[in-house]
């Protein structure tokens, strides 16, 4: 079968560009359409020669993904996507509305994911296979027209859908050089943000090639046989190792705060002792800690994860407070269309099977 052109690929697009004798400034108006404009494929391809449309749907693949499933938060701003790929897999994006009127999203990069969290229903589908950069950028140009449809522009991008995003480096890699390329789609650095459960060599290399793009670190626990239970992958290194990365990483990014993401589990992760443990992991990195409340996931009941209930949630961010650190204590959206990673593909496989 022969390999066709990703449409984010602009050396592949511009070898192209010549064979066929369109002209550069033919091809960025396209270009121009596709990023800027957001505008459907049949209108982007409007802007190339009558004569060579044809070729183009056959050479470029424009959108690797096929919108498959839809459900809308009736608690907040948030729609789950389910995109298919062309090998039959199933991933999901998250499009979250704030009443600020900043709109985001949350992107997938893998198929399954081999992380194996334990509150995490990705990590019980495996890992299938990574996402190309075609199909992590597709996600963006999809859900920007989305949005645009709403009169809302996308904003922001978060890297913590399906998958582990440094998982899948060299793809993920290209996949924000080309969104924030400024002649494409041009997002600022400071909106985007790349979560991890925490690859050491993989943070540092990722901070060195985009010091400006926000790391984000999903700890969950500061104590290492917590963590390791929580974040099974997480065993190939060590709490220290991670660590130094964070140093790194704090150090790359110029002195600018570390976003980490901390799930608060009942009498697992938000006791006495994980205030202490944390606040050793933190102390002297500027971080600011994002207290997140666990979204039950269908399996877990049966592990003991529940979520610590609001007034101790509070107490915890509190007492981190008091302790001179940067703590938002957030919301989980989209509670009612299972808005925890993983979740809306997992019943929509379930769905196709039945
Ligand atoms: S929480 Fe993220 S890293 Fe962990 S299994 Fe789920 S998708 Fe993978």
């Amino acid at each position: 079968m022969r390999t066709m052109i990703a449409v984010h690929d602009q050396p592949a697009l511009r070898a192209l560009a010549r064979r066929q004798r369109v002209a550069v400034s033919e091809l960025r108006t396209a270009e121009k359409r596709l990023y800027k404009h957001r505008l459907p494929v049949a209108e982007v391809l409007e802007a190339l020669p009558e004569g060579t449309r044809e070729a183009w749907m056959g050479e470029v693949d424009w959108q690797p993904l096929v919108l498959a499933q839809r459900r809308d938060s009736q608690l907040d701003g948030a729609s789950k996507l389910a995109f298919r790929t062309t090998d039959g897999a199933t991933i999901e994006s998250v499009m979250l509305r704030f009443h600020t009127g900043r709109s985001s999203v949350c992107l997938s990069t893998q198929v399954g994911c081999a992380a194996d969290c334990a509150f995490c229903a990705t990590g019980r589908l495996g890992l299938r296979r990574n996402l190309t950069a075609g199909e992590i950028v597709d996600q963006v140009l999809q859900v920007a027209r989305l949005f645009r449809t709403e009169g809302r522009v996308l904003r922001n991008l978060v890297f913590m859908g399906m998958g582990e995003p440094l998982h899948n480096e060299e793809a993920l890699h290209e996949a924000v050089e080309a969104l924030r390329d400024p002649e494409r789609f041009n997002f600022a650095d400071r909106f985007i943000v790349v979560s991890t459960v925490g690859v050491p060599a993989a943070m540092v290399r990722f901070a060195r090639r985009f010091p400006g793009v926000n790391l984000a670190l999903s700890l969950h626990s500061a104590r290492e046989e917590v963590r390791r239970w929580l974040v099974p992958t997480t065993r190939r290194h060590s709490l220290a190792d991670l660590r130094a990365a964070l140093v790194e990483v704090a150090g790359l990014h110029g002195g600018r705060t570390v976003m980490i993401e901390y799930l608060l589990f009942d009498g697992l992760t938000d006791t006495e002792a994980d205030l202490v443990a944390l606040g050793e992991f933190v102390a002297g990195i500027p971080v600011h800690l994002n207290l997140i409340p666990f979204n039950p996931v269908a399996g877990t009941e049966s592990l003991g994860l529940r979520s610590t209930p609001q007034a101790r949630r509070e107490a915890f961010g509190a007492a981190l407070k008091r302790a001179g650190l940067k703590v938002t204590l957030r919301r989980s959206l989209g509670a009612d269309i299972d808005g925890a990673c993983g979740q809306l593909a997992q019943r929509e496989g379930a769905e196709r099977r039945s």
